[in-house]
């Protein structure tokens, strides 16, 4: 098993700084991979991503939702280009940095979204994917 980041990921990157085994990386070219993603192979279950995240975003993969019950202004973020995913979004992130991201649905209360289709990609990210940005590998040492 491992933990996810879903689609609910407004790229915080609090998550980052408190898994002890550094399996955590931003999505780059975020345009393609604009959530963070876990590393399947390396995260070690611990969980203390989950409560760092402030758009409860991580899951166990195990418990990672097919129904999940949207709330008023919630936001889901998909590669940009995806239909029906045309809005911005500007915030800051953990550091106080500023995230600027296209790609964004503003989600109303009640909508159902099943997450469990955002397993794949964090997978993916290190198959098939970029995996670690060498970029980020560097900066994070
Ligand atoms: Fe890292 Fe622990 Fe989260 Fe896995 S569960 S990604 S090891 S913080």
């Amino acid at each position: 098993m491992t933990h996810i980041i879903t689609s609910l990921c407004l790229r915080d990157g609090g998550c980052v700084d408190v898994c002890p085994v550094e399996c955590i990386v931003p999505g780059m070219p975020q345009d393609k991979w604009p959530w963070y993603y876990i590393d399947p192979v390396t995260c070690i279950d611990c969980g203390a991503c989950i409560p760092e995240c402030p758009f409860e975003a991580i899951f166990t993969e195990d418990e990672t939702p097919e129904a999940y019950e949207t709330k008023e202004g919630q936001m889901q973020a998909m590669p940009v280009g995806t239909a029906g995913f045309d809005q911005h979004y500007d915030g800051s992130n953990h550091h106080g940095h500023a995230v600027s991201m296209d790609g964004i649905k503003v989600l109303h209360a009640g909508e159902t979204l099943n997450l469990r289709t955002d397993i794949p990609p964090n997978y993916d990210y290190f198959k098939t994917g970029p995996g670690y940005w060498e970029g980020w590998q560097q900066h994070a040492k």
